[in-house]
């Protein structure tokens, strides 16, 4: 099967560089599959994680913080806010994380920015969670 060079990048710098089969990622329009020779597009990106298929299964999974995806028939690449390969995920800081989060939801009114701010750091916090624990 054909591969396709990926790159994920952040502000602090490259996160991923591999050749895979296939990329799985959660756009705002939904989820899309991108193999070897996917017609040209940028789409963005949600909070969610992104599976790297080799040799036929998921291998990588890395938990990213909305941004974009530009997709080339031979090279895609990933620019996101932040993006943790799952073995690089602190979990027991993402689980403060959580615990702050809530405690602002319970502490804010939902109109307020605090909230607002609130409810991204949760979405975050779980995603990194859930990549962490495989749970996606
Ligand atoms: P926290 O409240 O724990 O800082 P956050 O969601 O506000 O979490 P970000 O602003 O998204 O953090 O990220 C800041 C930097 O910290 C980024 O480089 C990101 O990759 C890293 N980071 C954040 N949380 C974790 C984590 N649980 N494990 C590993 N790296 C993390």
């Amino acid at each position: 099967m054909k591969t396709v060079k990926v790159n994920i990048v952040t502000p602090d710098g490259p996160v991923y560089d591999s050749e895979v089969q296939m990329i799985i990622a959660k756009t705002a329009a939904g989820e899309i599959g991108v193999l070897a020779g996917h017609i040209p597009m940028v789409a963005p990106l949600e909070v969610g994680a992104i599976r790297l298929k080799k040799e036929g299964n998921v291998q990588d999974i890395v938990a990213v913080s909305g941004g974009f995806i530009e997709v080339r028939p031979e090279q895609v690449t990933i620019l996101a806010q932040s993006a943790e390969i799952s073995s690089a995920i602190d979990v027991a800081r993402a689980k403060e994380a959580v615990k702050r989060a809530e405690e602002r939801l319970n502490a804010s009114k939902a109109d307020d920015i605090d909230f607002k701010r609130a409810e991204l750091s949760l979405k975050r916090a779980m995603n990194r969670i859930n990549v962490y624990e495989g749970n996606i």
